[in-house]
């Protein structure tokens, strides 16, 4: 059984979000899938705080797992590999985001779903 992964949600036409799992975008389970770890992050609620990081600055990494919220630069984590078109929700500022590719960097970057 996998996990639910509060990061990243599912979304029905004309529904809000709903915590899901990414499973929905990954039928076949090939996602890399990370532990993950309480990193001390206080500004949700303490179930959901090993999805949220804060961001370190230039020199920091993300993991295929993680994309920085464009709002309040919180580091998003979700429990398999992010793959662009993945929505995420930014608990700490609730913003819905789209995982999208930047294409001169080719890393992975959420965007503001409106
Ligand atoms: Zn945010």
């Amino acid at each position: 059984m996998s996990e639910p992964d509060a990061a990243v949600m599912t979304e029905r036409d004309g529904e809000p979000p709903t915590a899901g799992s990414p499973a929905a975008n990954d039928p076949r389970g090939e996602r890399q899938r990370f532990v993950l770890d309480d990193s001390g992050f206080d500004e949700v609620p303490k179930k959901y705080r090993r999805f949220y990081r804060k961001w370190r600055g230039p020199k920091d990494r993300l993991a295929p797992n993680e994309v920085i919220c464009p709002v309040c630069k919180v580091v998003i984590r979700s429990s398999r590999t992010l793959l662009p078109g993945d929505r995420v929700y930014c608990m700490p500022c609730m913003s819905r985001l789209v995982v999208a590719r930047n294409e001169a960097t080719g890393e992975l970057e959420a965007h503001v779903a409106y």
